[in-house]
């Protein structure tokens, strides 16, 4: 008898611990909290979230601290390198694992004269039919929503919308009664949008306070196909500033054409040098390292993708020839021109030989292929075409000597990284994500080629990361009228349904 009652103890203890919930319900529970996840979001979204500016990351952060207390969290500050970061935490079963959810709070700079609406924070319901896009009042917002509608403000999408998505599903649970299936930590960043400077001490020096099995990003932008999408890596990424000289001076043409060297024309060579035609970088070892076989080309490949439409939506005629397709492409470490600059041009421009000529590198890295070693390599790859590199401006001595000087400057940006497609953590959100979608009506994408500051995490807890994708793939991050199709904060409460009510095992 004794031994019945203990069973039956454990087993309604296990019920309401990390239930599976099942899909009607998810899809009931998202419906009845939508609307009001939408004001809360339209009330976070007003604060202005610059990460530069402290009074900024002050406002979010009393924000977020009150929304985690209303959820019975343990909240925690933690400075590193004078800027604050805010840890949440809440055990629901001793033993059972830990999940950390990252969340980034900041957003980028607006330009409010840009925008289609007055304030970029103050957000707006827009009716988009054929480019044009009508306002329509909040009081429109119910239950029967159409998901097509979008939410227009900055940090809608990137990454406000999924943040609150992720705390109106808290929201749920606790309302409900239902635990989640492991415990739960929770950090924000109120920096990335900076490439947050101060993660890696952060991460570094609050080990223990950090430690969990797993990490999940709730950033990042879903592919074109705009279904619920995980991203099992992101490259890295590393710049490079190359100023080429010739005279002191900017020079007369007349003057001085055929007689002083152009820069330009030195730096175009060498740049053209890097690629071949078809966009496969020259450097020698570039590449090296990197192999997609068998299995893991048919995984990287599973992502649904019509290449045609996607050159189609891009407007141009062929692809460049790294990787087999777009998702083979994403696998290897690119190299870009980002920016040139060379005296003026347009209604400034002047008959000139410019003194000096600049481009602005960018490298995306993946694991194989680390920032240091890429650096090395096209710097190496430059003084074999005859370049005399310096570190800073050339001296008199230097100029008279090498007919060809360079300025090389380097920064090394976040790193990359991959989770196996079949690792645990891939396959338990797997099964989440099939549970709400079915199998085969969401993504799983080996690498994003963005990148995300989630590295020292993974190097410093030895834990892996999956990234979670709720907003829509036309979402003008970064730019004006940045927006969140309500369909996908919708559906963004059913992820987090299915993956908050998995049990992590
Ligand atoms: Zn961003």
């Amino acid at each position: 008898m004794k031994k019945a009652i203990v069973f039956l103890i454990s087993l309604i203890f296990s019920m309401s611990f990390g239930q599976s919930l099942k899909r009607e319900k998810i899809h009931q529970f998202a419906d009845e909290y939508f609307v009001e996840g939408m004001f809360t979001l339209k009330e976070f979204l007003q604060l202005p979230n610059i990460g530069s500016n402290p009074d900024n990351i002050n406002l979010n952060l009393s924000w977020c601290e009150n929304a985690l207390k209303a959820l019975d969290f343990k909240i925690e500050l933690l400075t590193s390198e004078g800027v604050k970061h805010l840890l949440a935490e809440k055990t629901y079963q001793k033993k059972a694992p830990t999940v950390l959810f990252y969340l980034q709070i900041d957003g980028q700079p607006v330009d409010s004269s840009k925008w289609n609406q007055k304030n970029p924070f103050d957000a707006v319901i827009k009716e988009c039919v054929g480019g044009e896009c009508i306002g329509l009042s909040w009081e429109k917002l119910t239950k029967d929503f159409d998901p097509d509608w979008k939410v227009f403000a900055r940090s809608a999408s990137d990454s406000k919308g999924p943040a609150i998505a992720f705390l109106q599903t808290l929201r749920i649970l606790k309302e409900k009664n239902i635990n989640p299936g492991f415990n739960i930590k929770v950090i924000m960043d109120f920096q990335e949008e900076l490439g947050s400077p101060t993660l890696p001490a952060l991460v570094r020096n609050n080990r223990n306070e950090l430690s969990a099995d797993a990490i999940l990003i709730m950033d990042g932008t879903r592919p074109p196909n705009n279904l619920p999408t995980l991203t099992f890596g992101a490259r890295g990424i590393a710049t490079m500033r190359l100023t080429v000289y010739g005279a002191y001076k900017n020079l007369h043409s007349g003057q001085y054409g055929n007689y002083a060297p152009n820069p330009v024309f030195s730096l175009s060579r060498l740049l053209g040098s890097m690629k071949d035609e078809e966009g496969r970088v020259l450097i020698p070892g570039y590449y090296d390292g990197i192999k997609l076989m068998g299995d893991q080309k048919a995984l990287i490949n599973s992502v649904p993708q019509n290449e045609e439409e996607l050159l189609m939506t891009l407007g141009i005629a062929k692809s460049e020839a790294i990787g087999e397709t777009y998702q083979e492409a994403l696998q290897f470490p690119s190299l870009n021109v980002r920016g040139l600059r060379a005296a003026w041009v347009e209604n400034e421009v002047r008959t000139i030989i410019p003194s000096e000529a600049l481009a602005e590198i960018d490298m995306r890295l993946v694991p194989e292929t680390p920032a240091e070693r890429q650096i090395q390599l096209l710097t190496n790859f430059i003084e074999s075409k005859g370049f005399y590199v310096l570190e800073g401006e050339p001296s008199e001595a230097e100029r008279r000597k090498y007919p060809k000087l360079i300025k090389i400057e380097s920064r090394i940006g976040s790193r990359p990284f991959r989770t196996p497609l079949d690792s645990q953590l891939g396959n338990w959100l797997g099964l989440a994500m099939t549970r709400v979608f079915g199998e085969g009506n969401f993504i799983r994408m080996q690498s994003t080629g963005g990148s995300q500051p989630i590295a020292p995490f993974i190097s410093e807890l030895g834990i892996p990361a999956i990234s979670v994708r709720i907003p829509n793939p036309d979402n003008n991050i970064h730019a004006p009228n940045e927006n969140l199709r309500l369909g996908n904060f919708h559906e963004g409460l059913k992820m987090c349904l299915g993956i908050l009510t998995q049990k992590y095992e």
